[in-house]
């Protein structure tokens, strides 16, 4: 099954995928960290969209269209996917209909004030991609699967978290309708314990499939 995720950012999506794209053995393809790794190593796409990210702000529809057309060729997504933070523009929902056939858009929807506190309070593993909340590490800077130094993403600072937030309302809501018109959208409440969350969408899965 060819899946989206659609939620604003800290609604919980990634975790989400991973899980659920590991229960189904199909890949999670998140834009957002083939866009870091691409700064990480370096590439002309990762020196493009550096500075876009570090801001907050959307990279150009054409530089993540052509990212998902090459990624969604390869031979692990015979068998469905989870789209993790693509698309977040109509022009790339439109564009994304040229290439895959979506089955079920899975929504994830929490209240701003919600997400504020958790990404400000997100830390990640540069070394695992371990992800944590400040008030889940009792004082302690280190990753608990790696022992790596945890970082704060640039774009979880406070001020760009805000910033990340009007772009999703701005760009990224609009699809809801886009795929609610479709009749490809279910909502869920990101707001809710992980596992029930998790539970609610493994269901609808199954209903679907
Ligand atoms: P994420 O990890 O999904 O929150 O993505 C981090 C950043 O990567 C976003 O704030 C954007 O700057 C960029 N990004 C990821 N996916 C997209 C996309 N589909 N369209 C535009 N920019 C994206």
């Amino acid at each position: 099954m060819n899946m989206i995720f659609l939620g604003p950012p800290g609604a919980g999506k990634g975790t989400q995928a991973v899980q659920i794209c590991e229960a189904l053995n199909i890949p999670q393809i998140s834009t957002g960290d083939i866009l870091r790794n691409a700064i990480k190593n370096g590439t002309e796409t990762g020196m493009k969209a550096k500075s876009y990210m570090d801001a907050g702000q959307l990279v150009p529809d054409e530089i993540l269209v052509a990212i998902i057309r090459e990624r969604l060729a390869q031979d692990d997504c015979a068998n469905g996917y989870i789209l993790d933070g693509f698309p977040r523009t109509i022009p790339q929902a439109e564009a994304l209909e040229g290439i895959a056939d979506i089955d079920l858009v899975l929504e994830l929807n929490v209240s701003d004030e919600v997400l504020i506190n958790r990404l400000s309070g997100r830390r990640v593993c540069p070394a695992c991609g371990a992800t944590y909340h400040v008030n889940m590490l009792n004082g302690s800077t280190k990753c608990e699967k790696c022992g790596a130094e945890l970082i704060q993403r640039k774009d979880d600072a406070p001020e760009t978290v805000l910033n990340r937030l009007k772009v999703y309302h701005d760009q990224t809501q609009p699809l809801i309708a886009f795929y609610e018109a479709r009749g490809k959208l279910k909502k869920f409440d990101g707001a809710k314990d992980q596992q029930e969350v998790y539970a609610e969408i493994m269901e609808a899965i199954g209903t679907n499939a």
